[in-house]
C-alpha cells in the first residue's frame, strides 16, 4: 500500500509542483486519485498515516481522547504558510467529499472540529514561532502554539508584560483566537481577538491574504469569533499588555452549603464590576462524580490588589474552607490551570448564556448535583468528573467587543456564561454521558426561558455538540447578510462550508 503511495506521489509530483501559484486558473482534477497520496506528492515528509509515529504522537496530543481517536485518514503538518497554502491548492480541487479538519492545539472536544474521521488533518503543531517586540508592543505567534509557550517567552522579557492569551497553558493559540478568547484581561482588553492587530490567513482556493484593521477589514472582523468557516489562521500579530505588577490570583474554595451566597456575590460582582475592570472571577461548582458532594471554587484575578477591590470583597466575607493568594507572572498562572486541568478524558461539554439571575443559576447548580452527578456516579466510572463553569460578561468586556463576529457590543446588561464539562473514561459510556449533558442543558434553557432570563449567544469555544453558536448573529438580519456575504467573498467555492466536518460550520 505505502509503495503505491509512494509511486503515485512521484508522479503527481509533477502534476502539483506549480501548487505555490494559488491564482492559475487551469488545474488538473485531482478528485480521482487518493487525496493523501497527492498531499504527499506535493508536501514530501510532510504526511503522515497511521502506522507513523508522528501520526500516533499528534492524535495524542489531543485534550480528549474522545477527539484523539478519529482515525483521520492522514495528517498534513505543514512547516510554513507555504505548505499550507499547497495543501489547501490540493483539497479545494478535489472532490467535495475529500473531507478535511484544522488543528492547532487540539482543546475541542467536540467530534469532528479539530479531528475527522478517515478525512485529512492538517495539524498546524510546527506553525509554532513566537516573536516578541517590544518596540512596538506585538507579539507574533504561530497557531501551533500553546499559550504556556508565548508566556515563556513574555516572562523573559525585562519588564512586565502580558498578553490576552488562555488561562490553562495547553490551549492552541490558533482555535482559542478565532472563537473570542477569555482571558485575565478581559474587563480591560475585551475578547483575546479583540487584541488582534492582524491574521495572515490561507483561504480555501490557497491565496494567502493579511487581513486587519487597514486591508480586508471584513474578513478582519469575522475572522475574530467566527471559528474555521473563513480560513486557515497560519500567524496572529496581537497586543503585548504592559503590566505595573505581576497579577494578583486568589483561589477560595467553599462547601456546598454557602453555594447560594457565592452566587449572590457572582450576581453583585457581575452588575457592579463595570467600575473594576481590572478584575475577574469565576465560578466553579462540581468534583467526582462518584456520589460526594460537590465544591464550590472561586478564582478572582485582578491586576492590582485583590484585597483593595471593593467588587472582589464579598467573596472573601463568605465562609470558605481553603484560600490561596498570590502574586503570579501569567506563566505561573498558566501551569496553575494546568495542574489542576488534566489532560487524557473522555470530554462532553456544552454552554449557555443567560442574564445575571442568581436564582437561575443555583436551580441548575441543584438539578447538576441533583440528576447528572448521582446518574454519573450510577455508571461507576471511576474518577469522572463534572461540573458548571460560570463566568460574567461584564459590560467594560463588552464593550470592546465591537469589530469582532462575536456581536455582544449592543448588550445593554451584563451576562452570565456558563460552560458544563464532564469528564469520563469509559467509551461505551459515551452516548449515556453526552444524553445527561444535553438533558440538564435542556432544562436548565428551558427554566431560563420560563424566567424571562435566556439569551441567544453562545461562546463558540465552549459550544457543545447541541450548541448553534450562529444562532444569535442569524437573529441580526445586518450582521448575517455581513457574514454570509464575507463567507462568499474569500470562500466562493465553499469549501469551508462542504469540506469540513466541524459541526460549527456556515455552510451557505
Ligand atoms: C483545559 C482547557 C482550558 C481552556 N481555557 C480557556 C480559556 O482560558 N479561555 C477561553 O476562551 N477558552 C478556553 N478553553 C476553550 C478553548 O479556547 C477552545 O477549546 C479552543 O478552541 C482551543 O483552541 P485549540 O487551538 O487548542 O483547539 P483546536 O481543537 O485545535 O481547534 C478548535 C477549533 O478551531 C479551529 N481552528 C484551530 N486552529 C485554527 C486555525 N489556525 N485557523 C482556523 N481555524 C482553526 C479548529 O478547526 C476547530 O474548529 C479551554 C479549553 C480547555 C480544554
Amino acid at each position: 500500500m505505502r509503495s503505491s503511495v509512494r509511486w503515485l506521489a512521484t508522479t503527481l509530483l509533477i502534476i502539483t509542483g506549480c501548487a505555490e501559484n494559488a491564482q492559475e486558473d487551469i488545474r488538473p482534477d485531482l478528485s480521482k486519485f487518493s487525496i493523501c497520496s497527492v498531499l504527499s506528492s506535493s508536501l514530501p515528509d510532510s504526511v503522515y498515516f497511521p502506522d507513523d509515529q508522528v501520526y500516533q504522537s499528534q492524535t495524542d496530543s489531543y485534550w480528549a481522547t474522545n477527539q484523539g481517536e478519529l482515525a483521520a485518514a492522514c495528517r498534513v503538518t505543514p512547516r510554513s504558510r507555504e505548505d499550507v497554502q499547497k495543501a489547501m491548492w490540493v483539497l479545494s480541487r478535489s472532490s467535495k467529499s475529500s473531507t478535511f479538519a484544522v488543528k492547532s492545539g487540539g482543546h475541542s472536544a467536540v467530534a469532528n472540529t479539530s479531528n475527522v474521521e478517515s478525512g485529512v488533518v492538517i495539524d498546524l503543531e510546527l506553525l509554532n514561532h513566537i516573536n516578541v517586540d517590544t518596540e512596538i508592543g506585538i507579539v507574533d505567534i504561530g497557531p501551533g502554539a500553546r499559550w504556556a509557550d508565548v508566556y515563556r517567552h513574555v516572562d523573559m522579557l525585562p519588564g512586565i508584560y502580558g498578553v490576552a492569551g488562555g488561562r490553562a497553558g495547553s490551549v492552541g493559540v490558533g482555535g482559542y483566537f478565532v472563537g473570542g478568547g477569555l482571558s485575565v484581561f478581559t474587563g480591560t482588553h475585551g475578547w483575546a481577538c479583540d487584541n488582534a492587530v492582524a491574521f495572515e490567513i490561507v483561504l480555501g482556493n490557497g491565496s494567502i491574504v493579511q487581513a486587519s484593521h487597514r486591508s480586508h477589514q471584513d474578513l478582519f472582523r469575522v475572522i475574530k469569533g467566527g471559528g474555521s468557516n473563513f480560513g486557515i489562521v497560519t500567524r496572529v500579530k496581537t497586543r503585548l499588555i504592559p503590566l505595573e505588577r505581576q497579577i494578583d490570583v486568589t483561589q477560595i474554595s467553599y462547601d456546598w452549603t454557602q453555594l447560594p451566597t457565592v452566587l449572590e456575590a457572582l450576581s453583585r460582582y457581575t452588575a457592579e464590576a463595570d467600575t473594576e475592570p481590572e478584575t475577574t472571577v469565576s465560578v466553579s461548582i462540581g468534583g467526582l462524580m462518584n456520589g460526594g458532594a460537590m465544591l464550590v471554587t472561586v478564582v478572582l484575578t485582578s491586576l492590582y490588589d485583590t484585597y483593595l477591590s471593593e467588587s472582589l470583597r464579598p467573596f472573601f466575607k463568605i465562609r470558605h474552607v481553603f484560600i490561596q493568594r498570590q502574586r503570579r507572572s501569567q506563566l505561573d498562572i498558566a501551569r496553575l490551570y494546568d495542574s489542576s486541568e488534566p489532560k487524557g478524558f473522555r470530554e462532553h461539554r456544552t454552554t449557555t448564556t443567560v442574564e445575571n439571575d442568581a436564582f437561575l443559576l443555583l436551580m441548575m447548580a441543584r438539578n447538576f448535583s441533583d440528576t447528572v452527578a448521582p446518574a454519573m456516579a450510577k455508571l461507576k466510572e471511576t474518577g469522572s468528573q463534572g461540573g458548571l463553569l460560570l463566568q460574567p460578561l461584564t459590560l467594560s468586556h463588552l464593550r470592546h467587543s465591537k469589530d469582532n463576529m462575536i456581536g455582544l457590543h449592543k448588550a445593554k446588561e451584563p451576562l452570565i456564561l456558563i460552560s458544563t464539562v464532564i469528564r469520563h473514561s469509559q467509551p461505551e459510556t459515551d452516548e449515556k454521558v453526552e444524553d445527561l449533558l444535553l438533558d440538564h442543558m435542556r432544562q436548565a434553557n428551558e427554566l431560563a426561558l420560563r424566567r424571562g432570563s435566556a439569551h441567544a449567544w453562545r461562546y463558540l469555544n465552549y459550544a457543545g455538540i447541541d450548541t448553534d453558536p450562529f444562532e444569535y448573529h442569524k437573529g441580526d438580519d445586518r450582521l448575517w447578510s455581513f457574514v454570509l456575504a464575507t463567507k462568499e467573498k474569500y470562500d466562493p467555492s465553499n469549501v469551508f462550508g462542504e469540506q469540513i466536518r466541524d459541526p460549527f460550520r456556515i455552510n451557505s
